[in-house]
């Protein structure tokens, strides 16, 4: 089963100024988009020594490379022309890795100990879950699955205020002293707060330390957010970064398409959301991977189904596109001229399965029969998949 959910990501110096905004411990840190920045900016730090931190989209940065600590400004200067314009690989950017574009500098923190607090919608349960541990700083999927007992998962009810007995659970890991115990609780409500207040679906803070001053800071900051409620969090939209998207994404966006990449060969064009997902198990059923997440919508104009199209060949990984459509108020003939319209501009090579249904669906399958494009068609959804993972072997 494939399960898709779209979420926005924001830069970790962005994260952080909206944890500082709502009154949550972050150290003092500038960004640059250029290292001539660098002598400027630093002036508004206090302190010798600095960290230096990447800013990509993909955390387990400290380990490729990407966080350096800095001791004097020409140490600064040097390490900073080595990080900008590198491709950063960390186990989370895939082999391709990611351009750093941006670079943050921040005071050093003297650490004493990393843990790890995260704050996220819990679709199963339906409720909000404070996850927190005491072996912070490193990846928190492979704690998950070698010592699950260090990891305290603390779900509630959507609910104005945390109640007490939550917070207590969710610190209880980190064996604080009282007044650490206020200040974490003070931070367990900041970012059950944020989580509400900009519709944040995660906000990992991995790690939080402890200073050697016995102070409680959130050293590193994640944050991703609902893409369907973004449209009311103006300030959240605009702080996205589209370098570090999905540039197919981003054309997609721009058509109103709903289109998610995925790691497959067979590109897939289907109108709704659930006959797509549809169609993407029952290709897995044939033993193929779907290569996107399209959804053309109801009532798509011939414009955007040739959008669609180019964007789906536009994908070096597809060996072969899959059209299912079921004309409701989407009308076959119109999605079959903008697919020829599409395919004789682009120069079609690879195998085109088509199944369509509903509406106007003999008009459609006159224009497609009659296009000269080399195209097969199914009788139904089974059919199309078979014939699809049959054609690209
Ligand atoms: P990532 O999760 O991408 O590896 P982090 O921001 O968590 O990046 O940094 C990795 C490690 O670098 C942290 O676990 C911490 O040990 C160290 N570090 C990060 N920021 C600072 C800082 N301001 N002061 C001191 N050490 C830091
Ligand atoms: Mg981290």
């Amino acid at each position: 089963m494939i399960v898709i959910a779209t979420k926005m990501n924001i830069h970790e110096h962005q994260a952080k100024e909206i944890l500082k905004e709502f009154g949550a411990p972050v150290s003092n840190g500038v960004v640059i988009l250029s290292l001539n920045e660098i002598k400027e900016k630093i002036s508004q730090l206090k302190g010798k020594k600095f960290v230096l931190k990447a800013q990509i989209h993909a955390g387990g940065r400290g380990k490729a490379g990407g966080v350096k600590l800095i001791k004097n400004i020409e140490e600064l200067e040097k390490e900073a022309k080595k990080m900008m314009g590198k491709i950063l690989v960390t186990h989370q950017t895939g082999p391709e890795g990611k351009e750093v574009k941006r670079l943050y500098i921040e005071e050093a923190s003297d650490i004493s100990k990393e843990l790890y607090l995260s704050c996220l919608i819990d679709r199963a349960s339906s409720k909000i879950a404070f996850i927190s541990s005491t072996e912070g700083g490193m990846d928190i999927e492979k704690v998950a699955l070698e010592t699950p007992e260090k990891i305290v998962t603390t779900k509630i009810e959507l609910q104005d205020e945390i109640e007490n007995k939550d917070l207590e659970k969710i610190i209880s890991p980190f064996k604080f002293n009282s007044k650490q115990k206020q200040e974490a609780s003070k931070l367990v409500k900041i970012l059950y707060r944020i989580l509400i207040q900009k519709d944040a679906s995660l906000i990992e803070i991995n790690p939080l330390i402890v200073t050697e001053n016995e102070n409680i800071v959130c050293l590193d900051a994640k944050m991703n957010f609902d893409d369907n409620a973004i449209f009311r969090r103006p300030e959240i939209l605009k702080l996205r970064d589209f370098n570090e998207e999905d540039p197919i994404e981003t054309e997609a966006s721009k058509h109103d398409l709903a289109y998610i990449k995925l790691n497959g060969s067979i590109g897939c064009m289907v109108n709704g959301a659930g006959l797509a997902m549809a169609t993407m198990d029952i290709i897995k059923l044939y033993g193929q991977e779907p290569a996107n997440f399209l959804d053309v919508g109801g009532g798509a104009s011939k414009e955007k189904v040739s959008a669609a199209f180019k964007l789906i060949l536009s994908d070096k990984n597809v060996k072969g596109i899959l059209i299912n459509i079921f004309g409701g108020i989407m009308q076959c003939d119109v999605l079959a001229k903008g697919v020829v319209n599409a395919a004789k501009e682009i120069n079609l090579s690879v195998p085109l399965v088509v199944r369509l249904a509903g509406t106007n669906y003999k008009k459609g399958k006159e224009i497609l029969d009659t296009s000269n494009l080399k195209i097969l068609s199914a009788s139904d959804l089974n059919d199309a998949a078979k014939k699809i993972v049959e054609a690209i072997k």
